[in-house]
């Protein structure tokens, strides 16, 4: 249920792209950081530049790849995409850094996934534009110095507190982008609803989107399957009764929380007596993992009270027992 781009269909796949706002007037929400970043994005083409190197942080599906399309759309120059795992060897980076035009746009998702050797080499290609290559080994090594063109790099992470502190350093943005509330999803679901040209009705958008775990991805596969929904066992439109129908069988409860997130929190309460305990524990016992539930999972449930991270551990709090349908004093017996 995570929506991830990985998991889709060669057909979802396509409608994901169409969906994929272009430029900063369709971007919904993050108004803080889109109005700066609009500003950084104006200076930089008035003053011919490139533009500062770029952090976005935040749990996947809110729109960091997104954004930076649109960064590069609105800067007037491309885009090359990466990510830190696929980044293996200095050689790979250097052969992308080299094939960057003037201004380009390169964006590292995951990028606190680098591996350090090459992370290293990234320093002076954000900082000075230019690269040491190491050529030869042994007594035979010497290093060539090859210069780029100025460039933007976009960095994209879902675990900021992983990247170092001088990668960190070289970002001269950065920015985090946060839960989306239900309203900015609606508009986001009846956006999509229109580009796809499914007929919904306001109250079924809204269901979708407050069920959406404040995702834009998750709001978008939600309205995908719903429309499956409504085009097999309706009429084409999504009205409420249909969207309730299938959220119910997407296994997404009336609080949004999907099927791994209450398998955490009753994992959490039944088998370890409502924590604290561990997140590989965790992970294990709920067969996820720990990075996931720390990426994707925990975040949205610690922000919506289900969840507390405490120095030993993580904890169930009394609104996790209550969405369960238990009484905290009782223990896990209830
Ligand atoms: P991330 O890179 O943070 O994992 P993406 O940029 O891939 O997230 O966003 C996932 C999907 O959600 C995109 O395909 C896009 O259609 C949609 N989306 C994300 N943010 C927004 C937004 N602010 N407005 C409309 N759609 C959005």
């Amino acid at each position: 249920l995570r929506g991830d781009d990985e998991h889709l269909s060669s057909s979802d796949k396509e409608i994901e792209k169409a969906l994929r706002p272009l430029s900063f007037d369709d971007f919904t929400g993050q108004k803080k950081i889109v109005e700066n970043i609009k500003i950084y994005v104006l200076a930089a083409r008035k003053r011919a530049e490139s533009l500062d190197h770029v952090l976005l942080h935040g749990p996947p599906g809110l729109g960091k790849t997104t954004l930076s399309h649109i960064i590069a759309n609105e800067l007037g120059s491309s885009l090359k995409i990466t990510s830190g795992p696929v980044l293996d060897k200095p050689s790979d980076l250097a052969g992308l850094l080299t094939n960057l035009d003037e201004g380009d746009v390169l964006f590292i998702d995951e990028i606190h996934r680098l591996n350090p050797i090459v992370e290293e080499y990234l320093y002076s290609a954000m900082e000075d534009f230019r690269i040491d290559i190491m050529l030869d080994s042994g007594p035979n090594a010497r290093s060539v110095q090859i210069s780029l063109h100025p460039f933007t790099l976009i960095g994209a992470t879902t675990r900021s507190g992983l990247l170092t502190s001088p990668l960190r350093a070289r970002f001269g943005i950065n920015a985090r982008l946060e839960y989306y509330d239900a309203k900015l999803l609606t508009d986001i679901v009846m956006r999509s609803a229109g580009i796809l040209g499914t007929p919904i009705h306001e109250p079924a958008a809204f269901e979708i989107a407050r069920r959406s775990r404040g995702t834009p991805r998750i709001a978008n596969m939600l309205l995908r399957r719903t429309r499956d929904f409504a085009e097999i066992k309706g009429n084409g439109t999504i009205d409420l009764a249909i969207a309730k129908v299938a959220l119910a069988a997407l296994d997404v409860d009336e609080n949004g929380l999907d099927e791994m997130d209450n398998r955490i929190l009753s994992t959490i309460i039944h088998k370890f007596k409502g924590g604290p305990v561990g997140i590989t524990t965790i992970a294990t016992a709920c067969g996820e993992e720990a990075e996931t539930i720390e990426e994707v999972y925990e975040p949205f449930l610690i922000q919506e009270g289900y969840l507390k991270r405490t120095a030993r551990g993580r904890e169930a709090t009394p609104l996790a027992y209550k969405h369960l349908n238990l009484n905290p004093d009782a223990g896990a017996s209830t």
